[in-house]
């Protein structure tokens, strides 16, 4: 129906034109006929095109008859239209098969070359046809049919191009008054006669259109300037009209001022409307960034703050929510106050900031306080953002106050834990739950004459656990659920000397929070001076005083006790005598464990012991006297014979006490620290998470700020102000820093966390030795530093991921290039030791100071001399490079002294052949 219709439109126009031609020539002076059926080409399905071919050609023709011209120009015109139509409409397609919309400079010129080459095809045909049937000259012909078809889509096309960019800057009243005052002027340069010197008047309006109304507009209003130009003109009316008798304008002159009006006016609104949508829509794609940038600032998770420079210190100008939650005092806004007061460390802080503002260093990081939250711990970053007279800078805050607590409760519960090992007078370990010790303590070593290292990290019958009883051990971790281990056992002990130690194990387990065992801790009393019968008398001296022993009738009263008991109980014998012995026992815990109270408990006890069998030694509490409570190790012996009656029993107990209390403390001194332990490996995990999660949603958007500030910087959409350019520079070279930390982080939360995925090939090192010096010589392309690499001739193949292998040489190479200063020189060496692969980079630069070199595989370590040299770098690199190396089962160690150059040596396995 609308292909029809558009039709009808070509033969309405063809006609109206035809009838419009000028007296002068043969050929019509405008074709708008020509724009509507490029654009019916453009905007058909391809199937549609022949048809819409031969429709064109023969409402082209139809005009033509109606118009008045012969059949066989006419159907030469309507062969050249469709042709035209044809190749423009072509040209015109997008790669959807659409046709494209008119959004920037590119697409104006493709709109350009698709008018002119369809014109040119149009003209040929019909300026033949013409020159054929003598009906014109060629060249006049030519020219005019070229301009009149050209100019024709030129401001037709755009219509349809821009049908749906609908968004301009001005509001409702402008858009009313541009498109009043535009009709005005347009009626007031063409509605009278001898109008030349109003000719431009409607281009300023045109111009503010461009301006500021949607490129849709622009276009309609470009073609109904044409529209009345030409239809105004033809009626005598207008600045080109004025060609009667005494007319300003010749007769065949009036059509290509028309034309060229007609140009004028789309060669200047459309490129202007382009570049003004393109260079708005630009800054709003970067506000929208810089919106979801603030985003970031306001609502991130790390406190942020915007500062800005004071004379020597900085002022707090911006804080996001977080910042103020940890920052701002009851009542009391950070904003508005200098950093140093509300941060402590200020010395080290001002000291930083002084630099930094003295231009020699453009971050600094520390270890902080709060200053009215003495407890309080932060990490803080501070980087600079702008420079000059009030430079501004921004920090980042990270809260570690609960890491540091966690840190100083595990110190101190492994204080506590070490105090109790080493102050108590009996053996005691710890182990894991293969047996392997871990903790030991002093009365350990001094017994069984083993040192710690000899025992530490080694299975407990690797060294004191006597021969006999080492598959018995050994058996008893075997399991893992540690079910054979907790228990009361007495056992030899093997000592260095080969003198005999007997020993009364107590072992108990310390689980997890779902149960699982962790660990074993054995408590041992030297029992060896008791057993031995050389010292038997002494003994039963000595027990007369250490082990109580008292004598019942068999319904369970006392009858005797020795002076141990006395003294263990507090009692006199007197005191004690016909009392019942289940007096002297924990109530509840005899209830407990028989199940019974009173007489009916005793008789529970006892049922197993006639004839002499004597009881398993267990812990009981003892009530002495004050109500004092005591764990006794005690064992009945059931008296009487084989033909008397039951006569009674001895009661034997010893006084643990403070053994058990002591097992017992250090139990729960282990369980704090493991407490302590688990809650900072979920601080870390967290703060891995953390990192990793803000990192990530850092670098897309800080990748897209890049992108477009490159853009900018180019001149794409709009050259920028030379004042511009170094701005767009520092943003572009400050967000590929942030872009680079972020991956670096990402990297090693990924090293941290385990979630990074490992290729396994074999990868010969010479080959990436070769690789990173591809990649390194850039960077010393303007330095003077002699770089050298010493090779084997043979591949060093070792198993592993090529291209984290290649990051990790990469970052010591390029440290290397960093960290020495012109006039010395890098050496890399690669070969194979026995089986081992070595890789070590020298450099002459600055070097490492000795004492930092510890922490120098720490995340953000940065060693003083870099420091005071102001090199730049996030300290991340050896971190990851460490990472990488450890889960290829390598090593890396470094050698170096405060200016005197540094050489770093990996260690990686060979791969087994
Ligand atoms: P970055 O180089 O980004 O600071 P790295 O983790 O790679 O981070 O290095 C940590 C720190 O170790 C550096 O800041 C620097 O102080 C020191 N360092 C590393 N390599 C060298 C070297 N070859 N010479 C001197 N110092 C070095």
């Amino acid at each position: 129906m609308a292909t029809a219709a558009a039709l009808a439109g070509v033969y309405l126009l063809g006609t109206w034109a035809v009838w419009f031609t000028p007296q002068t020539g043969s050929i019509a002076f405008w074709w708008p006929a020509a724009g509507v059926s490029v654009c019916l080409i453009a905007m058909a399905p391809r199937s549609w095109w022949p048809m819409l071919a031969v429709g064109i050609a023969v409402a082209s023709v139809a005009a033509n008859l109606t118009g008045g011209r012969p059949l066989l120009l006419s159907s030469a015109f309507g062969v050249a239209n469709a042709a035209e139509a044809v190749i423009a409409g072509l040209m015109l397609k997008g790669a959807t098969g659409r046709l494209v919309q008119l959004i920037d400079l590119k697409d104006f010129i493709r709109l350009v070359r698709a008018a002119v080459a369809g014109a040119i095809v149009l003209s040929l045909v019909a300026t033949s046809a013409i020159a054929l049937t003598g009906e014109g000259p060629f060249r006049g012909t030519f020219r005019n049919l070229l301009t009149s078809h050209a100019s024709a889509t030129l401001v037709i096309v755009p219509v349809a191009m821009t049908w749906r960019l609908r968004t301009g800057i001005a509001g409702r009243r402008e858009y009313a008054a541009q498109i009043s005052l535009m009709s005005v002027a347009t009626l007031a340069a063409f509605g009278p006669e001898h109008s030349l010197p109003l000719v431009f008047v409607t281009l300023p309006f045109l111009v503010w259109a461009a301006l500021r109304l949607d490129p849709r507009t622009v276009t309609l209003e470009a073609l109904a300037v044409a529209l009345a130009t030409v239809l105004l003109t033809a009626s005598g009316r207008g600045p080109f009209g004025d060609t009667g008798e005494g007319g300003v304008i010749p007769l065949h002159l009036a059509p290509p001022l028309v034309l060229g009006f007609i140009l004028t006016n789309a060669f200047i609104a459309l490129p202007l409307t382009l570049a003004i949508t393109q260079r708005s829509r630009a800054l709003a794609t970067l506000s929208e960034r810089e919106g979801l940038f603030r985003r970031n600032f306001t609502e991130s998770l790390t406190g942020m703050l915007l500062l800005a420079q004071r004379g020597d210190r900085l002022e707090i100008i911006d804080a996001n929510d977080t910042a103020r939650e940890l920052l701002d005092e009851p009542g009391r806004s950070v904003v508005g106050r200098y950093l140093d007061r509300i941060l402590t460390q200020s010395s080290a802080l001002r000291g930083a900031t002084q630099t930094m503002l003295a231009g020699n260093l453009d971050g600094w990081r520390g270890h902080v306080g709060i200053a009215y939250r003495p407890d309080s711990h932060v990490d803080v970053a501070i980087s600079q953002i702008s420079a000059g007279s009030e430079a501004t800078f921004s920090a980042q805050l990270l809260d570690v106050t609960a890491l540091h607590q966690s840190l100083a409760r595990t110190v101190a519960a492994e204080r506590l834990t070490n105090s109790l090992l080493d102050t108590a007078r009996c053996i005691m370990l710890m182990t894991d739950m293969t047996g392997r010790v871990i903790r030991v303590n002093q009365a350990t070593t001094l017994l069984t004459g083993f040192s710690e290292e000899q025992i530490l990290g080694h299975p407990l019958w690797a060294t004191i656990v006597a021969e006999r009883r080492v598959d018995a051990v050994r058996e008893m971790f075997a399991s893992g659920d540690g079910a054979d281990i907790a228990g009361t056992r007495e056992t030899d002990v093997r000592t260095t000397t080969g003198a005999p130690l007997r020993v009364i194990w107590s072992t108990e387990l310390v689980h997890n929070d779902d149960g699982t065992p962790r660990y074993a801790v054995l408590t041992g009393v030297d029992v060896t001076a008791e057993r031995a019968s050389a010292g038997l008398m002494a003994n039963l001296f000595q027990a007369g005083i250490s082990t109580a022993i008292i004598g019942l009738d068999a319904q369970g009263l006392i009858r005797v006790l020795n002076s141990g008991a006395e003294s263990l109980l507090g009692y006199t014998s007197d005191e004690m005598r016909e009392r019942s012995f289940t007096e002297l026992l924990d109530e509840q815990e005899l209830l407990e464990r028989t199940g019974e109270g009173g007489q009916s408990a005793w008789s529970t006890l006892t049922s197993t012991l006639a004839g002499g069998a004597e009881s398993q030694a267990r812990d009981w509490t003892w009530l002495s006297a004050q109500g004092r409570r005591r764990t006794v190790e005690m064992t009945i012996c059931g008296g009487g014979g084989e033909f008397g009656p039951q006569a009674g029993f001895l009661v034997l107990g010893r006084d643990v006490t403070e053994q058990r209390h002591g097992q017992m403390m250090l139990m729960a001194a282990l369980e704090k620290e493991r407490m302590a332990a688990d809650r900072l490996r979920q601080l870390d995990t967290a703060k891995n998470e953390f990192v990793s999660t803000v990192s990530h949603e850092l670098r897309t958007p800080v990748t897209s700020i890049v992108g477009y500030t490159e853009m900018l910087a180019d001149g794409s959409p709009v050259t920028p102000d030379p004042a511009q350019v170094p701005l767009l520079d520092t943003i572009a070279r400050n967000g590929a820093r942030l872009i680079t930390l972020c991956n670096d982080l990402l990297a090693l939360a990924g090293l941290d966390t385990g979630g990074t995925v490992w290729d396994r090939g074999t990868v010969d090192l010479c080959v990436l030795a070769r690789h990173s010096e591809d990649s390194i010589r850039p960077l010393v392309r303007d330095r003077k530093l002699s770089m050298s690499f010493d090779l084997p001739e043979t591949p060093v193949l070792v198993l592993g991921d090529s291209v984290q292998l290649e990051r990790v040489m990469l970052n010591l190479l390029s440290n290397a290039v960093k960290f020495t200063p012109d006039g010395g020189s890098v050496t890399t060496r690669v070969w194979a030791d026995a089986d081992e692969a070595c890789v070590v980079i020298t450099d002459t630069g600055i070097g490492i100071p000795t004492e930092e070199q510890d922490a120098l595989f720490q995340k953000f370590f940065r060693a003083s001399t870099a420091q005071a040299m102001a090199i730049q770098g996030t300290g991340l690199g050896l971190s990851i490079v460490a990472g990488i190396i450890a889960a290829h089962g390598g090593r890396i160690g470094v050698e170096s002294a405060s200016g005197s150059g540094s050489s770093f040596t990996v260690r990686l396995p060979l791969r087994a052949d």
